[in-house]
């Protein structure tokens, strides 16, 4: 992956061939798109989909560097939260972008978390059969994750994200200074994933987000560079797997048992949020891999230590409220990991930083195992 410093950007290609993009990040990206867009984009227009709290905060700050750049835009306003990732928003946003006359060269920008952009990369995947579709992800989780790679999408009554098309952006800009006022619950879940990064396979990376998280929180050059190392991590495996058919399978790291706990607990945001069932999930990881042999109890300990020490959850007793049985727990997990005579896939670890897909892990295992942690 290519990354250098530009003007006071970080510089990370996505590297999928004809399909390539830059992902830019560093400070007042914003106030940059327009000359961004405009330089890409000759004589293009532009949707602006948003959510209305994002849309308060920036909207106008986007609108002006696009209109400063000579780039018109239209706006589309939708709630926020998980339930607009729904097909009545999808109709919504779809027939706004056909509404404001753009045509296929136009483009269409995402401002705002994952969830408008997990829409907004939909709609633009379908509108006149594909159109250039820019992410500018304002949550710490969208700029480290969802924003990069391509997957597009909206929820089903059966299930989340179930519905939806791989459609990359042309152009990523995670402007690092939105973050401020993100709140601190939402930026230690999107921390959840940048630290997932280093556990897979970086644990220089781990050392030093635990020498350094306090200045990553804090913003300036250390988020920053976060920021970074993570785009270049996920890119790396985008770009080795863009469907995901073998290597993209270690992003899950922590999600097998952080899915279930998110649908254990309903979806109930005020109970966990994705990033936190990530965090336990990765502790859980952690320790399952303990109890196989394959780590060492120092490495599962330090891996709760720091999430705790960011103030993320780490146990189950951690989430607010009564959980299902473990029993129902194994449901969840065998419904979101196809379960093939009795075994599943799950990503494992022999310690920080070298994990591993694992395809053979004995049902009744995962099961023992959420037993113990029950107490
Ligand atoms: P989100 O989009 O709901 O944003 C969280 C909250 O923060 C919202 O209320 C939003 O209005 C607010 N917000 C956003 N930016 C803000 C800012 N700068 N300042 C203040 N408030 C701000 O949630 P999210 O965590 O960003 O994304 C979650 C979604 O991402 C889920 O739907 C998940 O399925 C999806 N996701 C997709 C991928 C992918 O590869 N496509 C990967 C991971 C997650
Ligand atoms: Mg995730």
């Amino acid at each position: 992956m290519i990354s250098e410093a530009m003007e006071d950007a970080d510089r990370v290609l996505v590297d999928l061939g004809n399909r390539s993009y830059d992902i830019l990040i560093g400070d007042r990206l914003v106030d940059r798109a327009g000359k961004e867009i405009a330089e890409r984009f000759p004589g293009a227009r532009a949707a602006i989909v948003s959510d209305e709290t994002v849309a308060s905060l920036y909207l106008e700050q986007l609108r002006n560097s696009l209109a400063s750049a000579g780039v018109d835009s239209a706006a589309i306003i939708m709630p926020p939260g998980e339930k607009t990732k729904s097909f009545e928003h999808l109709m919504t946003v779809v027939d706004e972008i056909l509404a404001a006359r753009l045509e296929r060269r136009d483009i269409v920008i995402a401002l705002g978390g994952g969830v408008i952009g997990d829409l907004t990369g939909f709609a633009a995947g379908v509108v006149r059969r594909g159109m250039h579709f820019v992410q500018i992800p304002t949550t710490l989780l969208a700029q480290v994750d969802s924003s990069v790679g391509g997957k597009t999408g909206i929820n089903s009554a059966r299930g989340k994200n179930l519905i939806g098309v791989f459609h990359q952006p042309a152009l990523v800009l995670a402007d690092t200074s939105v973050l401020d006022t993100l709140s601190a619950r939402e930026f230690r879940a999107g921390y959840a994933e940048t630290a997932k990064y280093g556990l897979i396979d970086q644990p220089e990376f781990f050392a030093w987000l635990e020498g350094n998280w306090k200045d990553v929180f804090a913003g300036g050059e250390a988020r920053r560079r976060a920021i970074a190392t993570s785009c270049r991590a996920k890119a790396a495996v985008v770009a080795a797997d863009e469907r995901e058919s073998g290597a993209r399978a270690l992003l899950n790291l922590g999600h097998t048992f952080g899915h279930a706990l998110e649908a254990a607990v309903g979806y109930d945001s005020s109970r966990l949020v994705h990033g936190e069932g990530v965090a336990i999930g990765m502790v859980l990881a952690h320790q399952f891999s303990v109890r196989l042999n394959l780590a060492s109890v120092d490495d599962a300990r330090r891996v709760e230590a720091h999430l705790a020490d960011v103030g993320l959850p780490t146990r189950l007793s951690d989430i607010p409220g009564d959980l299902p049985p473990p029993d129902r727990l194994l449901e969840h997990i065998a419904q979101d990991k196809k379960v093939e005579r009795g075994r599943l896939t799950f990503i494992l670890t022999k310690g920080v930083g070298q994990s591993f897909v694992a395809k053979d892990v004995p049902a009744s295992e995962v099961e023992l195992f959420l037993k113990e942690k029950y107490g």
